[in-house]
């Protein structure tokens, strides 16, 4: 007997439609899902099928047009009073349940906390393959499969994965790659209400909701970021990077090595194993230029690299370089920033 006997049931014909699951935050929808929609429609353009978005929550019904206008041709909407709380087994259910009922060839969901946590759920219920933290993707001219492409090894490869005899594929992608689509108040499109079987309980009852305020913008959020490395020396760095940061109204955020040091927190990883930023501006200070950090900023449009060793790969992947010591060329940087700022209040 092998598990392979199940498997090779399905008939990847009978699957149609490029889905996005949309996450709701605050009662709009989130930034990922819109990627999704956007990345859907690029691909549901060459196989010439329709976009899908899917909206599961309490009194989500209203968003459907939102998602019509950035790109769903269909929105399948599970608006019930039982999926007020995200519970991940919960909500995984109801879109595999969708699933099943509407056989769309493939998935798509942002890698957001919540992407992470529930769509493997939804691969293990529905039997199939998932693709985690893809970056880009593409058809296969061949034989018309989506294929999820990542890196891997470090980032040293980037591979293109293609998922076999299985339908839907699931995929997640890296939150901010993508560009959000343009939103067209004059697009139309079909709005299902659905009501996907889910379970009665989970064992898990959501006792009390708190926010974490981290009180600063979110790195990937930021227009301006001066990040720190592991050649700051010390957690002491972080504050002269702090001070330029205020000066110039960005926020901070630094590289692995940083983080593992302790100087920061994860959540302002940039990288690989952190965040994409899309910033207007990037300062990399004391860092080095891994690959693996090049990845994470490769959407940022103006990089300034400050480093005392003029053969740092930094140099190479960046818009302007400082070659010298950050102690002296971030004062140095603060005080003409703050000279120009004085010249222009007379
Ligand atoms: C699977 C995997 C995933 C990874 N993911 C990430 C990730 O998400 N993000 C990430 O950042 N890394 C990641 N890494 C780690 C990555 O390979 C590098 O080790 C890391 O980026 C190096 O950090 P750094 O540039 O701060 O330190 P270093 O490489 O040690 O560089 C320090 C730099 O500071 C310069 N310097 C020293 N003193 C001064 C000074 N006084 N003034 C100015 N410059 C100075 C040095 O010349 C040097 O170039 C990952 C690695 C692996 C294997």
């Amino acid at each position: 007997m092998s598990i392979c006997s199940e498997w090779d049931k399905i008939d990847p014909r009978e699957y149609r439609g490029i889905w996005a699951y949309l996450e709701v935050e605050d009662g709009v929808l989130g930034e990922g899902g819109l990627q999704m929609l956007g990345v859907a429609r690029n691909l549901a353009s060459q196989k010439d099928t329709y976009v899908g978005g899917v909206l599961i929550g309490k009194g989500v019904s209203s968003l459907a047009r939102e998602a019509i206008y950035y790109g769903a041709d269909k929105v399948f909407i599970a608006d019930d009073e039982k999926f007020e709380e995200y519970y991940a087994a919960l909500y995984a259910e109801a879109l595999a349940s969708l699933a099943k009922e509407h056989k769309p060839e493939v998935i798509l969901v942002s890698g957001t906390m919540r992407g992470r946590e529930f769509t493997p759920y939804v691969a293990n219920t529905l039997r199939t393959g998932i693709t985690a933290d893809c970056t880009s993707f593409e058809v296969d001219p061949a034989v018309k499969d989506v294929l999820g492409v990542r890196p891997t090894f470090g980032a040293y490869l980037i591979a293109h994965i293609r998922t076999l005899n299985r339908r839907p594929a699931i995929f997640t992608a890296r939150p901010n790659v993508f560009p959000t689509p343009e939103r067209n108040p004059a697009r139309e499109g079909e709005i299902i209400h659905t009501q996907p079987k889910v379970a009665d309980g989970y064992g898990v009852k959501l006792v009390n909701k708190k926010r974490f305020s981290r009180g600063t913008v979110p790195i990937e959020k930021a227009k301006i970021l001066v990040s720190g490395g592991k050649g700051l020396g010390s957690r002491d760095g972080f504050t002269i990077l702090q001070e330029f940061a205020k000066v110039i109204g960005g926020e901070i955020s630094g590289s692995r090595k940083a983080v593992d040091a302790g100087w920061i927190t994860h959540d302002k990883q940039v990288g690989q194993t952190g965040k994409t930023v899309r910033s207007d501006l990037y300062f990399a200070v004391g860092i080095s230029g891994a690959v693996q950090h090049l990845y994470g900023i490769r959407e940022a449009r103006c990089v300034v690299a400050i480093n005392k060793d003029p053969d740092a790969p930094i140099f190479d992947n960046c818009d302007y370089g400082l070659i010298g010591d950050y102690t002296e060329v971030i004062p140095a940087l603060i005080k003409a920033v703050k000279k120009l700022q004085a010249r222009k209040t007379e």
